[in-house]
């Protein structure tokens, strides 16, 4: 789930803590090894290894223990990071082992939110995040501690050709890189202070790589200062960040007349158990279910990437399909499917009416409802393009976007309730497509 008018919960500190210093930068060129600007990576094909086995149906607690593998095994998948892929090659693997053929599919977007970056420092890499504002490229240099990068801390030092590491706090993160550039400093480094992740703002745009880590990863990071031992920034230039989706079809290039599918990533700092393990597992396992008694053909399954960051992978999704002529005749999305008592039927009227229709013969408490204009999800790339599509959700929001979206909290009948729903309703639109 996006939410599209209010800023992330995450972000709101900071935007409070930052506003109002919006004078123009000075004239100094970047001191940072851009990135070269380049087409994403090939797609990689990855043929069937396995076949499904278990009943033809969902089952919640089977979605349940893919849920624990994304969200508690691997935790926070930002687009972009190491985590992300991890993620990626864990899905690729599932829906192999149902024997379906597999693309991971790396794709570009431009977006200034969530930028997965790195900082690699006595042979280790941590993910990171980059500030908005941050320049992309890689900055090589000493690192020195700076404190809170106020006066004390700096303390009169020159900082050229060093990569200042802060802690956060006190001051706002735009008065922290103006005081390490201002020293010299080629680099910033933001170490947290409280638990997990953070995402940054600088307003000016600045001219060097800023990025913030965890309180664990910075504590290393420090330590390397003490030292004054090299380390690492990498964040990519935010017209440049890449991603990656994984599309699972019945035989190489088939066409997929229904599209199933879910996103994989999350905000930075959340283990992302509702959103959006819970669809992502949902999807998985419904691929499973349709595998069990056989592949069908024309039906195709998605994890989505970038869908925190403004709904990139199922754009690019759309995009590539439209380009082949092969746009699917419907979308299924799943997003937040395992908490709540009622399914939210979302999407395009007929479907939902038949959904609802559906769910009612079958005892399943669920209705069409409206996203209203806060919240969005990858349906709405299709819908875009004039596919029929229909979003199945459970009807509570949870710890939404924040690292108490855990694994614990999610529900199993909840989770049977939509993926009992999204498998029998699948089964009708094939139904449909084999009428012709
Ligand atoms: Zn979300």
């Amino acid at each position: 789930m996006i939410l599209r008018l209010f800023v992330p919960a995450l972000l709101v500190a900071t935007l409070l803590a930052s506003c109002g210093d919006r004078s123009s930068p000075p004239s100094t060129p970047p001191t940072t090894t851009q990135l070269p600007v380049q087409p994403p990576a090939a797609a990689t094909t990855l043929a069937p290894a396995g076949k499904a086995t278990g009943p033809a149906e969902f089952g919640g607690q089977r979605t349940l223990d893919q849920i624990e593998q994304l969200a508690g095994a691997i935790g926070p998948r930002v687009a972009g990071s190491q985590a992300e892929t991890r993620a990626a090659d864990y899905i690729a693997s599932q829906f192999r082992a149902d024997g379906y053929d597999v693309q991971i599919e790396p794709f570009s977007y431009s977006g200034d939110l969530f930028r997965a970056a790195s900082v690699t420092s006595g042979g280790s890499t941590v993910d990171a995040n980059a500030m908005s504002g941050s320049t992309g490229g890689t900055v090589t240099a000493p690192a020195t501690f700076v404190g809170l990068a106020d006066e004390a801390g700096i303390g009169g030092r020159s900082l050229a050709g060093k990569v200042a590491v802060s802690d956060r706090g006190t001051l706002t993160f735009q008065q922290k890189y103006d005081a390490v550039k201002a020293a010299g400093a080629v680099g910033l480094i933001v170490v947290n202070n409280v638990d997990g992740v953070f995402v940054g703002n600088i307003y000016k745009r600045a001219e060097m790589p800023v990025v913030g880590v965890t309180t664990a990863d910075g504590a290393a990071l420090k330590k390397a200062a003490e030292s004054g031992a090299a380390v690492s920034i990498t964040a990519p230039a935010s017209e440049q960040s890449t991603a990656k989706n994984v599309v699972a079809r019945p035989a190489q290039g088939a066409k997929c007349d229904i599209l199933v599918g879910g996103h994989y990533d999350t905000v930075p700092g959340t283990p992302g158990a509702l959103d959006n393990a819970s669809g992502a597992a949902a999807t998985l396992e419904l691929a499973r279910a349709f595998a069990a008694d056989g592949l069908d053909a024309g039906l195709c399954f998605a994890a989505f990437s970038a869908e925190e960051s403004g709904l990139f992978g199922s754009a690019a999704l759309v995009k590539q399909m439209q380009d082949s002529g092969q746009l699917p005749r419907y979308m299924v999305n799943l997003d937040m499917a395992g908490l709540g008592a009622r399914v939210d039927l979302f999407g395009s009227g007929e479907l939902t009416a038949q959904a609802a229709g559906l769910a009612a013969r079958m005892g399943i408490a669920a209705a069409p409802a409206e996203l209203g204009l806060t919240f969005g999800s990858d349906h709405q790339s299709f819908q875009k393009a004039g596919v029929p599509v229909i979003f199945f959700a459970s009807n509570e929001l949870g710890k939404l976007h924040t690292p108490g979206d855990v694994v614990s909290d999610i529900q199993v009948d909840s989770l049977e309730r939509v993926g009992d729903l999204a498998f029998a309703y699948i089964g009708e639109l094939l139904k449909t497509i084999a009428r012709g």
